[in-house]
């Protein structure tokens, strides 16, 4: 029996890696530097990890920005429009990197960046790779083979780690048209086999190829080109392969991975226990593949239920023997955070709480335990940790800090009256327009305003108590004060208080709700240098008080034009929290639902007519596999319409999302049920309207007229022709005029001029129309 790890964060347990390669950015660090800085953190993992006494350490799972966009360094896959950069600047492979990564404006030099999207349904984001149609690749970047020889040197006999071939194909995306990537593995594959190669050369003996595309549907011609590719590597390396899968089971790939000639097949089974019993029924026990076992949780931070993984273990081991089973984590630990060790203060997450987790580096121990365990050997320490283990798992099932059957009681009370307004949408928009007598295409915003350095610096002083909160809650008011008194002047229909006493859209509720703690140190990468510190969901959720209420309703009380109450939806907090794992994600989100719907209905009773339930992240919630999208789409619509239905025909719910590609979950958006969805749109040109008017989308609809992720100042006539556009699909007593997402991120004087011109543009389409009737 042998453990292997999939990979290590590689930020820095102090975000090392994000401080430097910002300050080289910045040009206050050298390139070398930067380099130390990387080559420290790849040290200190190793070490760490062979100190625990972990069989197969990975080397490549570094990466200074992100581990596709090394594989297209690696390959040669440099868009055309970085060349010049390449051969005339002779610009080194780092500033090449961070130009594909980030974009290259200056020494006139204006180029765009890659694209980037989310790797599966992580929160990380990965660089998506261009092809052409006569795409051409080299062997480029020698990273994997330096790194290798790097640890080499350190004494670790590393596995080096490389995204598969087809993945590294899937993931990316045609740039022109007439060829499908797939067809550039033949291309592509000469690459690979010279890279193993140098590393067989070097002394490797195991390589890691991860094809997480294994854990998408794949057509049966996709199907065959692993078979292809990974018969074509088998014929010319000796290296023992390791085949990685992760997030999901091997599902209808399973046949074609069992029958691809590697040497080991490594399994998710934290995602997908099931498939061992499908594994070990099949001819594998027969063959002589190794199963990797990935029962340590990859994604989340609970601490390993070591009874549950031996029983697992077991049945391998009794199948396949001992030497042909592997335990290791269920996919990479990038997706957790470093050290658990390092949360040291108490009172934020007190010890009964943390017996309960574990951090990549409590996991990379957690592995070794379960080896030693699993094979029998008498370890008198790692029986203790055993006891120990299964107290903690005792002591969580009982908590009090958990269990709430108040939360409990009310969501086995829910019924289907708790998830349906009283009245259709019709109705409710006859009386919402009477009571709120709102123009033709009425404008609003999307929720916050710029959180400027100031207001930031206010947050920072209230924290390290250099500002009373009096004295904190006085600037947030002048603010809030100065922002609804510039959007009445500007004629805005519908005001937002503008979020200033936000830090960010989950972590404020987080912080009001029960059943949530935060860490002061779990930071994990989220894409390049940035990096998020999600909230932990560990118990029954509930809201003890009042949580938005204050600063509504002290907007409203400076304007006689509605204000609208600003909250994120069930769905998103889930999706952006460490969720537990004791109860089914849908169960965890109802009790989110309910705590929310009692929000909404505490601003309605405190005079506020129009409440807004953010869900950017419902999209990015949808199962790898389409068979399970209906269950996770049925229950998140669910949870939406119970936080929402709480309140009067009058009270007008909005919604809003934004990272596009609604229109394969079209029907169910409309089935949320909102009086009024804000959607973003306005950077693919008003595409997704097709979808919203192919399917006639029944409510209100304001989509985004300009792209707030640009400072740049769009003018009246362009977001008029957007609009006109909308009003060639949808008829115009549905549409709203909006930006296309929240304006934190932008400054005041860009925001300004561009909701002037938007408040000018609704004017003349509301002349046209009046003009036309
Ligand atoms: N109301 C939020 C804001 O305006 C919405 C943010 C989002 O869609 N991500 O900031
Ligand atoms: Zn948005």
């Amino acid at each position: 029996m042998q453990t292997q790890n999939l990979g290590y964060p590689r930020i820095g347990s102090q975000r090392e890696l994000k401080k430097a390669a910002e300050q080289y950015w910045a040009g206050k660090l050298s390139a070398q530097q930067l380099m130390q800085t990387g080559s420290s953190i790849r040290s200190q993992n190793w070490q760490l990890q062979k100190e625990a006494g972990i069989d197969l350490i990975p080397c490549n799972d570094f990466s200074l920005y992100d581990q596709v966009l090394d594989t297209c360094l690696m390959t040669g896959a440099i868009p055309q429009r970085y060349h010049d950069l390449m051969h005339n600047r002779q610009l080194p492979h780092i500033d090449l990197l961070f130009a594909m990564a980030r974009g290259y404006q200056k020494e006139g030099y204006d180029i765009t960046a890659m694209e980037m999207t989310k790797w599966f349904d992580t929160n990380y984001h990965y660089i998506v790779p261009e092809f052409s149609a006569n795409q051409q690749f080299t062997l480029f970047s020698n990273k994997v083979l330096n790194e290798f020889i790097e640890a080499k040197e350190q004494g670790i006999a590393a596995k080096p780690v490389l995204i598969g071939p087809v993945s590294f194909l899937l993931l990316g995306k045609e740039k022109e048209p007439g060829f499908h990537r797939l067809e550039l593995i033949r291309k592509l594959l000469p690459v690979y086999i010279e890279v193993l190669k140098k590393l067989e050369d070097a002394g490797a003996y195991y390589v890691q190829l991860d094809e997480p595309c294994l854990a998408l549907d794949l057509t049966e011609a996709e199907q065959q080109v692993f078979a292809k590719a990974y018969q074509e590597l088998r014929n010319k390396t000796q290296l023992r392969i390791i085949l990685a899968n992760y997030f999901e089971c091997y599902g209808n790939n399973l046949s074609t991975a069992l029958a691809l000639p590697v040497d080991v097949l490594h399994l998710d089974l934290v995602r997908c226990p099931s498939q061992l019993d499908d594994i070990l029924s099949t001819d594998l026990p027969s063959s002589r593949k190794i199963l990797s076992l990935g029962v340590v949780d990859g994604r989340n931070i609970w601490k390993n239920n070591f009874e549950t993984s031996l029983h697992l273990i077991g049945k391998a081991a009794a199948k396949l023997g001992a030497e042909r089973v592997w335990i290791a984590p269920s996919c990479s630990l990038l997706h957790v955070p470093c050290d658990l060790d390092l949360e040291t203060n108490n009172t934020i997450l007190t010890p009964e709480i943390k017996q309960w987790m574990a951090f990549a580096k409590q996991k990379i121990d957690e592995l070794v335990n379960l080896k030693q365990l699993a094979s029998g050997e008498i370890n008198a320490s790692a029986q203790i940790k055993l006891q120990e283990n299964i107290a903690a798992h005792q002591n969580r099932k009982t908590s009090a800090l958990i269990h709430d059957p108040a939360v409990k009681q009310r969501v086995n009370a829910i019924t289907s009256n708790d998830a349906n307004r009283n009245n259709v949408f019709a109705e409710r928009k006859t009386k919402q327009q009477r009571s709120l007598n709102l123009p033709l295409f009425p404008t609003t915003t999307i929720g916050s305003f710029p959180q400027t350095a100031e207001v930031r610096n206010w947050r920072q002083q209230l924290k390290k108590g250099q500002l009373t909160q009096e004295q904190y809650d006085e600037f947030i008011a002048e603010e809030t004060a100065q922002a609804i008194h510039w959007q009445e002047e500007t004629g805005i229909d519908v005001l937002v208080h503008g979020e200033f006493e936000r830090n960010d859209m989950v972590e404020y509720f987080g912080e009001q709700l029960a059943g949530f703690v935060f860490t002061q140190n779990g930071w994990v990468q989220s894409y390049g240098t940035r990096c998020v510190k999600p909230p932990v969901i560990v118990g029954d959720v509930s809201r003890p008080a009042a949580m938005t209420v204050r600063w509504t309703s002290y907007a409203q009380s400076l304007t006689s034009k509605p204000v609208k109450g600003m909250l994120t939806g069930p769905v998103t907090i889930l999706q952006w929290s460490f969720v537990r794992d004791d109860q089914p994600r849908r169960d965890t989100c109802t009790q989110i639902a309910l705590a929310i719907r009692d929000e909404v209905v505490d601003l309605e009773k405190s005079g506020i007519a129009i409440i807004q339930i953010d869900e950017p992240a419902i999209r990015e919630g949808l199962p790898l596999r389409r068979s399970n999208w209906n269950d996770y789409l049925q229950w998140a619509v669910q949870a939406f319409r119970i936080s929402a239905s709480g309140v009067k025909d009058q009270t007008q719910i909005h919604t809003h999302m934004c990272y596009s590609e609604f229109n394969d979950i079209i029907e169910h958006i409309a089935n949320m049920d909102a009086d009024v969805i804000t959607i973003e749109c306005s950077r693919s040109q008003m595409e997704l309207l097709d979808a919203f008017a192919a399917f006639s989308y029944p409510n209100d609809i304001g989509p985004g007229v300009y792209d707030i992720h640009s400072p740049r100042v769009p003018s009246q006539h362009e977001m008029v022709q957007l609009m006109e556009k909308a009003k060639a699909v949808i008829p115009s007593s549905q549409l709203w005029v909006n930006p296309d997402c929240g304006l934190k991120t932008r400054g005041w004087p860009e925001t300004k001029a561009a909701l002037e011109e938007m408040v000018e543009a609704a004017k003349s389409l509301r002349a046209t129309v009046s003009a036309n009737a």
